[in-house]
């Protein structure tokens, strides 16, 4: 078992707060909210950020986009609103090293970030 705490996740050993689920993406509730709306959307294969798509991922790298639109949609944040956020690397303060989507919707949120 990888030491990856999302891997932990996909795999079942550490619970989460489900949203949606098919054969290449999990997403769930973020443990430490946001906004009143606050989701992780992750590929179920590890990959560390979308510097490691290859040229021929593709396809793959746009299914999170649209996957991250249905489940947006599913969520309710279509009329209000919604930020999709991809923390990369240290200056973009990823803390978990597994590459995941931020849905954030509900509240009227700050521009330009921290
Ligand atoms: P980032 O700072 O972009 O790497 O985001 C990592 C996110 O993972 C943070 O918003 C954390 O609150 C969230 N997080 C960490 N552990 C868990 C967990 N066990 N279940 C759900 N969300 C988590
Ligand atoms: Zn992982």
């Amino acid at each position: 078992m990888s030491d990856c705490l999302f891997c932990k996740l996909v795999a079942g050993v550490i619970p989460c707060d489900k949203v949606f689920e098919d054969e290449a993406f999990l997403a769930f509730r973020d443990i430490s909210p946001q906004a009143p709306t606050h989701v992780l959307l992750i590929p179920k294969r590890h990959i560390q950020s979308p510097s490691e798509f290859a040229p021929d991922e593709a396809e793959a790298a746009g299914r999170l986009l649209t996957t991250a639109a249905q489940v947006s949609r599913e969520l309710g944040l279509d009329s209000s609103g919604y930020r999709w956020v991809i923390n990369c690397g240290e200056d973009g303060g990823q803390t978990v090293s597994h590459l995941h989507l931020h849905i954030l919707g509900g509240r009227r949120l700050g521009w330009p970030p921290g």
